[in-house]
């Protein structure tokens, strides 16, 4: 199957989600995670009307940039992997939004370094729901804090958007109602920041495996790779 079927058939799985939650087909966004695959699939992809893609290293993603640049108009390059603070810069100045914001010094960091000329750089909390001490992500606890402190950086660089998570794995063989559960716990995180007057909008939650469970727990962005990619060759955090 070429990567536009497979484009095709993921749009089908997340509009199916969709009616099995009663949520208009339009409320999920779908970032493609290219990873570990050459800009010429970015490229495929593109082609056949993806614009929202999804890299987790800074400088593979920033090659890949600069070989779609004649299309950088219409591109979305969203930073899903984790972020060290002597890396900031070259972030800010590339991408459009950044999933894995876990401590408030990287978000300072991001906002210091946007350059004014463009729009602010979309952020999103990256939350440990698994509570797995080797996974990154802030603790649930520390979460409202540093919601708060995030949205009180200058608007004109950063602007918070909400929260992203990995869900720990489930086995395939237990079922969408057992995948479930991480993704219902981020989006009541979610919804209370929203109570205390946090303007949010975006839930990243839910991937190859798991979409429809994110789906059916109100994720508002899914971020897939095998399934439109295939199989990557190199392994990954
Ligand atoms: C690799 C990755 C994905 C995509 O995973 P697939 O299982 O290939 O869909 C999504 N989110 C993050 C943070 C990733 O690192």
């Amino acid at each position: 199957m070429s990567i536009a079927d497979k484009l095709q058939q993921t749009h089908a799985r997340i509009e199916a989600a969709c009616r099995a939650a009663g949520r208009a087909p339009g409320s999920v966004q779908l970032l493609a995670v290219s990873k570990t695959f050459p800009a010429a699939a970015v490229r495929e992809a593109f082609n056949a009307g993806q614009t929202s893609f999804g890299e987790n290293y800074v400088q593979e993603a920033l090659q890949k940039i600069t070989d779609l640049a004649e299309h950088r108009a219409q591109l979305q390059w969203h930073l899903i992997g984790p972020l060290q603070s002597n890396k900031t810069r070259p972030v800010a100045e590339a991408f459009d939004w950044v999933h894995s914001v876990d401590r408030l010094k990287i978000a300072e960091r991001l906002a210091e370094q946007r350059p004014p000329r463009l729009a602010p750089l979309q952020l999103c909390l990256q939350v440990n729901t698994s509570g797995e001490a080797s996974k990154s992500g802030v603790a649930p606890e520390e979460l409202p804090a540093l919601a708060h402190a995030v949205a009180a950086l200058p608007q004109d660089r950063v602007r918070l958007r909400g929260l992203m998570a990995i869900a720990e794995p489930v086995a395939a063989e237990a079922g969408v109602a057992a995948q479930r559960a991480p993704h219902r716990r981020l989006f009541e995180m979610f919804e209370a920041l929203r109570a205390q007057g946090l303007v949010l909008d975006t839930v990243s939650s839910g991937m190859s495996a798991d979409l429809e469970a994110a789906v059916l727990e109100g994720a508002t962005m899914v971020r897939v790779g095998s399934a439109i990619f295939g199989a990557r060759v190199r392994s990954i955090t």
